[in-house]
């Protein structure tokens, strides 16, 4: 597959088409940012640790059932993807409070909730990615009734699975933020990435913060904390392997 010409740079990945027009190549890069761009840094590696997470977990979800748009890793840093039509949602799954929705609402972080809570927002910079209920996602005709349905099934399964997963690395899945997107024929497949950046990750025992909360918070430890949590999903993944 060859690459053409870049399509878009975003904040933490730039997307180039290639020369066949239903694959796109993403390129991760070092640049984070928080609080809707207003801070910016970087992060070093965290490029190569996200493109590698992202796959290993969206080729496990694939697995189980959930179509992502995946196709092949191609180095540390680059991923060959089915080119989807992105859904402007952020797709949120809760397990426990923090972030947005501990401020929102007056919540302690970490306090657990009985279920998994969904929660959308519109993938807009400019306003802000305002919160959406699932009312203002059809009038707003950003998905159809039936194509939200799915959207809420594969996040909700998506939660199931990450959360197992993680657990067995020690790691506790606080919350995380996913894309769907349309293929040519309508079909929604799960998009974008799975990485620190969108995940809050917990180390189980201490409740140590091993993802973006670092970078955001100004936590020092940031590089390790990515590198940390990768070793352990690696090392999980290689005990599987050599069972
Ligand atoms: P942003 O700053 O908008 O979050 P990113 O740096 O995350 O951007 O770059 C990735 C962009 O590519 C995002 O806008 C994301 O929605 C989009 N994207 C992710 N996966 C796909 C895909 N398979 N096809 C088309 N666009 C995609
Ligand atoms: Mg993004």
């Amino acid at each position: 597959m060859e690459v053409r010409e870049l399509l878009y740079e975003g904040k933490a990945k730039r997307v180039y088409t290639t020369d066949d027009p239903q694959y796109l190549v993403v390129a991760y890069k070092d640049d984070a940012t928080a609080f809707n761009g207003q801070k910016k840094g970087t992060i070093s590696g965290k490029g190569i640790v996200n493109n590698r997470m992202s796959n290993l977990l969206m080729a496990r979800l694939e697995r189980e059932g959930v179509p992502t748009h995946l196709v092949r890793e191609l180095n540390d840093r680059e991923t060959l993807v089915r080119r989807v039509a992105i859904v402007p949602l952020e797709v949120i799954v809760r397990n426990a409070a923090a972030g947005s929705f501990s401020r929102r609402y007056g919540v302690e972080e970490g306090v657990v909730f009985a279920a998994p809570t969904l929660e959308f927002s519109y993938k807009n910079d400019e306003l802000g990615d305002p919160l959406l209920n699932d009312d203002h996602i059809v009038a707003l005709k950003l998905a159809a009734p039936e194509e939200l349905a799915a959207i809420r099934r594969y996040a909700l399964t998506v939660n199931r699975l990450l959360q197992e997963l993680w657990k067995g690395c020690g790691v506790t899945l606080v919350d995380f933020k996913l894309e769907f997107g349309r293929l040519a024929d309508g079909t929604i497949v799960l998009a974008d990435e799975i990485s620190p950046d969108t995940c809050r990750l917990w180390d189980a025992k201490t409740g140590e913060k091993l993802d973006k909360d670092r970078f955001r918070q100004d936590l020092g430890g940031v590089e390790e904390a990515y590198s940390r949590v990768m070793e352990r999903l690696t090392g999980l993944i290689q005990g599987e392997e050599g069972m």
